[in-house]
């Protein structure tokens, strides 16, 4: 069993996001990077898959060099090996090109639902699209039986068990698992694991950015004493104009 697990290296929750070159490329300077949480389940899903039933789970990111260190810890982890496409995500179309570019040797494609800075939930569906395979996407449980893949997915008020054949695309949501932390002897074997740094194919570069946009800054908030109803109607009525 061959596992790729797609590993994207997102900007930790509490960036002050900014932005250089009149507002077209964010800065990544003081930026703490971490891996995508989503990923970390897949990743720690697939490693537990892999000790039980054989194979191996390589990881893939597609990004620049400052991407190494996320990539290590997904080695540490307990990844077989890397491959890191050597370019800057533009978009999920971009992205799952290069994905399924080094996918077709896998038996299982296993990304997140979805990466936390552009939240766009499609590079699993591309992938799936570009390479003709079956999706399974959200799981909050992926199991293999007879060669065939297991998964549940939640649903409004129950729970749906779906089966694929191999190859197949799947994406993890949280509950998946825990997600494993590396210990010492992981970071240490990490170091001399193999980080491939391949080329990326030129095939969907489409897009370009013509500017960010911070949202507007909130307002401060007005304290109002619990026993004054009536500053708080007269705020709701002739200031917010909620009635
Ligand atoms: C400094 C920097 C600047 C960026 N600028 C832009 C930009 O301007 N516009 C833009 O759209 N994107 C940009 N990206 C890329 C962005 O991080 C995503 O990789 C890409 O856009 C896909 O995002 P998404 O929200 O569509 O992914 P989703 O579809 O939400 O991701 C789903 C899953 O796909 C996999 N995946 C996603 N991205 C990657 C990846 N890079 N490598 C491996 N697996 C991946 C992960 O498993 C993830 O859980 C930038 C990234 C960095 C680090």
């Amino acid at each position: 069993m061959k596992i790729l697990v797609c590993v994207s290296v997102v900007p930790d929750t509490t960036t002050k996001i900014t932005f250089t070159d009149n507002d077209t490329v964010f800065n990544r300077s003081g930026v703490q990077f971490i891996m995508n949480p989503y990923d970390e389940l897949s990743l720690t899903r697939a490693l537990e898959l892999t000790e039980t039933t054989g194979g191996s789970v390589t990881v893939i990111t597609i990004g620049e060099a400052d991407t190494d260190p996320i990539i290590r810890k997904a080695l540490a982890m307990g990844a077989t090996d890397a491959i890191r496409v050597d370019a800057s995500p533009k978009d999920g179309m971009y992205v799952a090109a290069q994905i399924a570019e080094q996918a077709k040797e896998y038996d299982l494609v296993f990304t997140g639902r979805e990466s936390i800075d552009y939240n766009g939930g499609q590079v699993q569906g591309l992938v799936a699209e570009m390479l003709q395979w079956p999706l399974i996407n959200v799981a909050t449980q992926i199991d293999l039986e007879n060669n065939e893949v297991v998964a549940s997915r939640d649903i409004d008020g129950g729970r749906e068990v779906v089966k694929s054949s191999l190859p197949c695309v799947i994406s993890a949501q949280k509950d998946l698992c825990e997600p494993r932390i590396p210990n010492m002897r992981g970071i240490m074997m990490a170091r001399s694991k193999p980080l491939n740094v391949v080329a990326a194919t030129d095939k969907y570069d489409y897009t370009k950015v013509s500017k960010y946009e911070l949202p507007p800054a909130k307002s401060g908030v007005k304290m109002i004493d619990a026993e004054n109803a009536e500053q708080l109607i007269d705020i709701l009525h002739n200031e917010e104009k909620l009635f």
